[in-house]
């Protein structure tokens, strides 16, 4: 509990208030009115975080609606921030070593032309999702882009913000700034993001996702079982009311057995049915994502110049290493984010190069059509293939 003490004390007294801490796992807080207001509380406040607690005291435990009390006390404060790191290696060293680790084209050759040292753009954003069914899973993404390059460069951002964690806030100097480029627009932001935070949501639900329908599954199995044995032993007894019946050449009796066992059988496919219903809604999957924090982050790199040759024609596409944690960022595949792997390792640096506009595309956005064997650039055909029309789903890489 001391951690949570220790994070209750630093808020309060951001909001104003005259913090002091008392034996055992106590605060006494002096608050000024906006706060007092907020969370209910007397002028001078005694709130206990252990299991041992004075009298009077407040108890406040990671239970209950408290973290959201306290952070409401911030509104949109700490929602976006951005911070400047230097230093790191002054070199790269050998540009063409790291691009043969860092590159892989199976079906051009490149060449480095230049390397600069430069500032880029880190931005970073943190999104909470909410998966909910018959259990629920909470948890937290980060996503990360350079705004220069266009790179996805999560990996990279994550090892950049533990560094964060030891090193004083520094300001971006316009110099800074100025090299580092334009933020990008809403568009920008929005064609990048989104299709990158759904990947990723959808990779961080799916064991949560797997263990649900299992649950399901075995459900449905056992309801079925169930209701199929029921109607089996009514469908053996209707049989025999009617082999009884023409051996006895029918009767009222028979007629009403008869009926009343139909009526059984109709009865246990409602029953089936009705709880197959309870099933899907209990088993319904509403998944909510929400923006939490974005984080510019001006970074140091060393930007490579690379000259890409495929047939005739030859391009200049430029890809990023960072001193801080010394890592070439992966080529973007120009294609979009649903064609490059997001798993780690596995491929995630091979690209092909088209012949028509020399697209940097992950493998899968130049593959054949499915209906008609063509192969084709999704990078220029983002909705259909361009011989049969065949449409380009979203959600598959088709
Ligand atoms: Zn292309
Ligand atoms: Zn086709």
């Amino acid at each position: 509990m001391a951690e949570l003490r220790g994070f209750v004390a630093e808020v309060l007294e951001r909001r104003g208030a005259a913090v002091e801490a008392v034996d055992p796992d106590g605060l006494e807080v002096l608050a000024p009115e906006r706060v007092r207001k907020a969370l209910n509380w007397p002028e001078l406040a005694r709130l206990g975080f252990g299991a041992q607690r004075r009298e009077g005291a407040i108890p406040i435990g990671l239970e209950g609606d408290w973290l959201d009390r306290f952070g409401a006390l911030f509104g949109d404060e700490g929602r976006w921030a951005e911070r400047q790191l230097s230093g790191g290696a002054s070199s790269c060293g050998d540009p063409a070593r790291l691009l043969e680790h860092g590159l892989d084209l199976p079906n051009a050759v490149w060449r480095a032309r230049d390397v600069t040292a430069t500032f880029t753009r880190c931005l970073m954003l943190a999104f909470r999702y909410t998966a909910l069914s018959d259990e629920k899973r909470e948890g937290m993404v980060w996503l990360g882009f350079n705004t220069a390059t266009g790179a996805d460069i999560t990996d990279i951002a994550a090892r950049l913000r533990r560094q964060l964690q030891h090193e004083e806030w520094q300001e971006p100097t316009p110099e800074v700034r100025t090299a580092a480029g334009p933020r990008w627009d809403g568009a920008t932001l929005d064609a990048r993001v989104r299709p990158a935070l759904d990947a990723s949501v959808k990779n961080e639900i799916a064991p949560f996702l797997r263990a649900m329908r299992r649950r399901l599954d075995r459900d449905r199995d056992r309801v079925h079982g169930y209701h199929d044995d029921l109607r089996r032993t009514s469908l053996k007894r209707l049989a025999a009311i009617g082999k009884a019946g023409t051996q006895a050449g029918g009767g009222e009796k028979a007629d009403g057995d008869r009926r009343r066992e139909e009526m059984r059988v109709a009865a246990i496919e409602r029953e089936y049915r009705a709880k197959l219903d309870d099933l899907r809604r209990n088993y319904a999957l509403r998944v909510a994502v929400e923006w939490v924090q974005t984080l510019e982050l001006f970074v140091p790199v060393q930007r490579l110049d690379v000259l890409i040759r495929r047939r005739k024609g030859e391009r200049l596409i430029r890809l990023d290493w960072h001193p801080l944690v010394r890592m070439l960022e992966p080529p973007v595949c120009e294609a979009g984010p649903r064609y490059a792997d997001r798993q780690p390792g596995g491929g995630r640096r091979t690209r092909l190069v088209c012949d028509d506009y020399l697209h940097l595309v992950a493998p899968a956005a130049l593959s054949p059509c499915p209906v008609c064997a063509k192969a084709f650039c999704r990078a220029y055909h983002p909705v259909a293939c361009p011989r049969c029309r065949a449409p380009l789903t979203e959600g598959s890489t088709n």
